[in-house]
């Protein structure tokens, strides 16, 4: 069925930072127009001034700016956009805001609400991959019955340890691992309290508690003809407090016939579900054997490496599907080549990890062969305690994992900035870890290794 495109000529961003500045310069690309929305503290922003127009919706924080919804779309119509790109955080995965912008004539940069919705609710999103024929974590893809012979029941046949989960939890909250029987009845009842406190319904459900996982991704392209591709894996186990601090693509040690099931099964799920956009599907990877644990139905934070490796700009893809492009690409012309590695730099104290606040007073960016840089900072750029503390992305690609990681030395060695503190002396310092450098770390790794440091 052949489906006319729709007008696309201006692009509202409603997000701030490196990835407002990433999507203008998609727009950019495909000769689109940009706006740009931005709170008082954003304002003099360099890269506000980049788009070609801004509109100042509300004061710093994010609850009267970001995240009101009806400025947004204020500000849509009074500058006369025809779609808004949500980026990532703020409302990009709010299915009100999807019907909303639809409703109000204007195209989402993002899947319709129905998809973010399923995704959004975690039972939801486990029985939609059940269904599909995609890995999940062994546990039933239904709610958890208030029966305490019955939660038992389930518990034992799962095996302990277990992991009790909220159905609207995100963020890393609203979990809970049991270890065994004893705390069971306790541990759900708490942690049902949490859930209705803080998500709002007191659903849960229950899962196998993996041990020493790595966290493994799948990124999706689906067009709203039916085509669907993924474009490789990407391997995020680098983390502290459940936030990513280092990407790369592919996943270091999984064979190309061990991924490709779960790729081809993802992409099925996709058209199952009548999913519309970009997407992440993320698993837990244990044991030669992955786990599904959730769906990201937005741009990730870090996509560049996939882009380095499989050579599609992600952005521009994104907002192609949603004018209704048909994608250009199948699956056998995706060839993903070399490595990649993203380190977020955060202006945060690197030992502390307090965020720094203050006036960037001197910055030198770090270039050559293999490196790109997604930031928004520059000299006199004030970085905001409002916000999230990512202040630039040092993204490199070399023909395998060791030339990367070389690569990612040497940039790491000439990004210098002042007036801020940054995570970059950590970042140095783990690039010379050798555990590290040999791969296949677990999502466990980062955590005892900042113990050890604190503790040497
Ligand atoms: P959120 O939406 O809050 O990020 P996820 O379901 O993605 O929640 O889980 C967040 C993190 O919690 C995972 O990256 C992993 O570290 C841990 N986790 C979740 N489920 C399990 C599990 N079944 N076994 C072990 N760890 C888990």
């Amino acid at each position: 069925m052949m489906q006319t495109t729709r007008n696309l000529q201006t692009v509202l961003i409603a997000n701030r930072g490196e990835i407002a500045l990433r999507i203008m310069r998609a727009c950019r690309n495909m000769g689109l127009k940009t706006v740009v929305v931005c709170s008082q503290a954003d304002r003099d922003a360099a890269y506000v001034k980049s788009a070609d127009q801004s509109v100042c919706i509300g004061p710093a924080a994010a609850s009267k700016s970001y995240l009101n919804q009806d400025a947004i779309l204020l500000a849509a119509r009074l500058t006369g956009a025809d779609a808004i790109h949500p980026g990532y955080g703020f409302l990009s995965e709010r299915a009100g805001f999807s019907a909303a912008t639809e409703d109000a004539g204007l195209i989402f940069i993002g899947p319709d609400a129905t998809s973010i919705a399923t995704m959004g609710d975690k039972i939801a999103a486990k029985s939609a991959m059940v269904a599909a024929g995609v890995p999940c974590v062994p546990g039933p893809d239904c709610e958890l019955p208030g029966e305490v012979d019955q939660i038992r029941q389930i518990a034992s046949k799962i095996g302990y340890p277990v992991i009790i989960k909220a159905a609207g939890g995100g963020g890393g909250r609203g979990m809970r691992v049991v270890p065994d029987e004893a705390s069971l009845i306790e541990a759900v009842a708490l942690t049902r309290e949490e859930a209705r406190k803080a998500f709002g319904s007191p659903a849960l459900y229950m899962e196998k508690f993996l041990q020493h996982p790595r966290h493994i991704e799948i990124q999706v392209l689906c067009d709203i003809h039916g085509n669907a591709v993924w474009l490789g894996h990407r391997d995020c186990s680098m983390q502290r407090r459940h936030q990513k601090v280092v990407e790369e693509a592919p996943a270091p040690g999984i064979s190309s016939s061990l991924i490709a099931p779960v790729g081809a099964a993802c992409v099925q799920a996709c058209r199952q579900i009548g999913y519309r956009g970009v997407g992440t599907f993320e698993f837990l990877f244990e044991d030669g054997a992955f786990y599904f644990i959730e769906m990201n139905t937005r741009l990730q934070v870090e996509h560049p490496v996939t882009e380095m490796t499989s050579g599609v700009d992600i952005v521009c893809q994104q907002i192609g599907i949603a004018r209704g492009d048909v994608l250009p690409m199948a699956q056998d012309a995706i060839v993903c080549e070399g490595h990649s590695m993203e380190c977020r730099i955060n202006a945060e104290d690197p030992l502390t990890f307090m965020p720094s606040a203050g006036v960037i007073t001197a910055l030198e960016l770090p270039s050559g062969p293999g490196v790109r840089v997604d930031t928004h900072i520059e000299v006199g750029y004030k970085v905001s305690p409002y916000y999230d503390s990512l202040i630039a992305k040092l993204i490199v690609h070399g023909p395998d994992r060791r030339e990367a990681m070389a690569r990612m030395r040497r940039a790491l060695a000439g990004f210098e900035v002042e007036g801020v503190a940054t995570t970059i002396p950590l970042l140095r310092d783990l690039f010379q870890d050798e555990a590290f450098a040999d791969g296949e770390t677990d999502i466990h790794y980062l955590e005892t290794w900042l113990k050890n440091r604190s503790a040497a």
